[in-house]
């Protein structure tokens, strides 16, 4: 059905200048137009009205607007032309009676333009029309509320306001590289980079472990696709593990994580500065674990010639956490999983510039280099996260959410005990299932299986083997 809606700015871009608001306004739109597209919406008319928008289209536009950053909020409304206060109240009236009956309610009007009525008069008369269907007014804390936003001879009805995400548009505040690691952080605070009208590429630092990339890219794809708009935004994979293992061998165990930090931000800059973004955004928040200390945070930060722009330092972690709900990738950044020795390992609180740059002479300049100019760069609109499983492995010890888990023990053993949604390998067509899609077989100790998948390996398919067989699954679907 389509439907009319009435699209408010956040104060700010109303705040802004002449001009300044003007182009807001028109990057506003263009990111409505591209989410739109994005999401396949068709048959959408944008009308530009005085500090508002007025836009047609089907329903779905309503899970669109509540994702553009720069609406504060939105209203599914009904236009209406009259000529005399009693037309406009009969209006009302035919408009909103049935949503009033049995209910408490009240009448809010605004108005602009000459009228011989006041705003008053106009909420005292449609009240009382709506009064006979109605279980009484209440100003203070009514079920219902009639809008009526009165502008010349048009009057705009409706009853509910539905809140944006607010913010700036994106793409108003210039370019910046979010240091993406998909846990619950990283997300969030590219979520308020956004909002605050900074276009952001992505960058991800691969430390290790087989479904570490294909993790953080379902994360990364979930916040791209339901918060971004205006632009196609990139993802950089940078191989870390090189990296990793020289500073494990290398360098003084406290100094690990500072020393790792350091060349993350090296990495992020220089790829910054090739990509022409003026800052970095990262999730660190203050003291939330022992390296992300003021002390830390100042050696690491040293190097960098770009501010660091840090969107949650004086959040707690369960304020992320409830943000990271909010924001629906809190189910995906649970299943990433910190696998770096580093990562985990303890690290100095307060680390000393001066030993920190000795301790880093150990590690030559040019694996940065490397590592930087052998990154992978992909839309992440484009990519598939089950493409970044390992092709090398064909034992794995996860199952991804989008495989086909397939049991190759014996009928008996797999009616006795199976995963939910396991086939037996007896009732499927192995040759019928596409290439492209993902097989995990697993078998009582994880040895069949993985003969198995190495023939169908062979033969082209995408198969792995499970690792650890039943008592892992069992401990996976038991628990
Ligand atoms: P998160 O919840 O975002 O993973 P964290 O609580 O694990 O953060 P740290 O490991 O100290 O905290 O990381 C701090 C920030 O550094 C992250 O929020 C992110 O911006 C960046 N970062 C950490 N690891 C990576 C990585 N593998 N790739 C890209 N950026 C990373
Ligand atoms: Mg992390």
């Amino acid at each position: 059905m389509i439907k009319y809606y009435l699209v408010r700015f956040s104060g700010e871009i109303v705040l802004k200048s002449e001009r300044t608001r003007a182009s807001f306004e028109r990057r506003l739109v263009r990111n409505i137009v591209d989410m739109t597209r994005r999401k396949n919406v068709k048959n959408i008319k944008i009308t530009r009205g005085q500090a508002r928008l007025f836009i047609e289209g089907p329903e779905e536009l309503e899970d669109i607007l509540k994702r553009v950053f720069g609406i504060y909020s939105f209203s599914p409304i009904k236009h209406v032309i009259f000529e005399k206060l009693d037309d406009l109240a009969e209006k009302v009236e035919r408009e909103f009676k049935d949503l009033v009956i049995g209910r408490t309610f009240a009448v809010r009007v605004k108005r602009a333009g000459k009228h011989q009525f006041t705003s008053m008069d106009a909420a005292r008369i449609i009240g009382a029309r709506l009064y006979k269907y109605s279980k009484g007014v209440d100003l203070k804390n009514p079920e219902v509320e009639v809008f009526v936003e009165i502008r010349d001879q048009n009057a705009y009805l409706y009853n509910r306001i539905i809140p944006g995400p607010g913010g700036l548009p994106i793409g108003v505040n210039g370019k910046a590289i979010s240091l993406f690691s998909g846990g619950f952080d990283s997300p969030v605070a590219s979520w308020f980079a956004w909002k605050r009208g900074v276009a952001l590429d992505f960058v991800y630092f691969n430390l290790g472990g087989v479904d570490a990339v294909y993790r953080a890219m379902r994360v990364l794809k979930v916040l791209v696709e339901n918060w971004c708009s205006g632009y196609s935004p990139k993802v950089h994979i940078v191989d870390f593990r090189p990296l990793v293992a020289q500073i494990m061998k290398k360098v003084k165990s406290p100094l690990k994580q500072v020393i790792l930090r350091r060349f993350m931000y090296r990495a992020a800059q220089s790829i910054a500065e090739e990509v022409k973004a003026s800052a970095l955004v990262t999730g660190e928040s203050l003291g939330q674990v022992s390296s992300q200390t003021l002390w830390n945070l100042t050696v690491e930060e040293e190097i960098l010639k770009m501010p660091v722009l840090r969107p949650l330092i004086g959040f707690d972690k369960q304020e992320i956490m409830d943000l990271a709900r909010k924001i629906g990738t809190y189910e995906e950044s649970s299943k990433v999983r910190e696998y770096c020795a580093i990562v985990r390992g303890r690290a100095a609180t307060r680390a000393r510039l001066e030993e920190v740059k000795k301790e880093e002479e150990k590690i030559s300049p040019d694996l940065i280099i490397k590592v930087v100019n052998e990154r992978e760069i992909y839309e992440v609109y484009k990519i598939k996260p089950v493409d970044f499983l390992p092709r090398e492995n064909v034992v794995i010890n996860f199952i991804p959410d989008e495989a086909i888990l397939v049991d190759v023990r014996s009928r008996k053993e797999y009616n006795a005990w199976h995963p939910e949604n396991a086939v037996y390998i007896e009732d499927i067509a192995l040759d019928s299932i596409p290439k492209e899609k993902v097989i995990i077989l697993y078998c009582e100790s994880g040895e069949i299986s993985f003969e198995l998948a190495k023939d169908l390996r062979e033969k082209g398919f995408r198969v792995y083997s499970f690792e650890g067989g039943i008592p892992q699954l069992k401990k996976r679907f038991c628990s």
